[in-house]
């Protein structure tokens, strides 16, 4: 299946990239994530088909189809993350008040966490105990929704706490 975990102390949500027909690997690189128009990202674990059904019904207003099995989810938008569950044709969701983890390597993640770890590194020990879960693994911060790597939230944080160089050098 997946792991995706979500830590709240380091506002971050990491996934892996692998999907999984029964013990066989059939991709490294899916992307567990999709995009809605109201500007959320979600990010899912279960059935591939379920999922596929899930993500139409986010997307375009699709019926969920009476046939789902459990999807897990976890969405954000910029500063807010919320937890849900789509079966059957039923979907509920809730605001996520504490750090999570969903799909096959949960209990690693969560355990990881509990450590002090962040959601990288929870999934991280995820891939290396759990057969459905792999190390190629996509990192997101929940202030501003975007990629690790493009967002400048924590940069802008470092900024305003680092002394200004000019300014001690005036005080000298
Ligand atoms: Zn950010």
């Amino acid at each position: 299946m997946t792991t995706i975990a979500y830590s709240k102390e380091h506002a971050q949500i990491a996934c892996d990239s692998q999907t999984t027909d029964g013990s066989v690997i059939v991709s490294n690189t899916t992307k567990k994530w999709f995009n809605t128009r109201c500007g959320s990202r979600v990010f899912s674990s279960g059935d591939t088909l379920d999922i596929y059904a899930f993500e139409q019904h986010y997307k375009n207003g699709a019926a969920l189809p009476t046939s789902m099995n459990l999807v897990k989810y976890i969405r954000i938008t910029p500063g807010r993350v919320f937890y849900g569950e789509v079966k059957g044709g039923v979907l509920k969701e809730e605001a996520l008040t504490t750090s999570h983890a969903i799909g096959s390597g949960d209990k690693y993640a969560l355990a990881e966490m509990t450590r002090g770890g962040d959601a990288r590194a929870a999934v991280q020990l995820s891939s290396e105990l759990d057969t459905q879960t792999n190390d190629n693994i996509h990192t997101f911060c929940t202030q501003c929704a975007r990629k690790t790597q493009s967002c400048k939230c924590r940069q802008s944080i470092s900024i305003n706490i680092s002394p200004n160089p000019l300014l001690l050098k005036s005080l000298a």
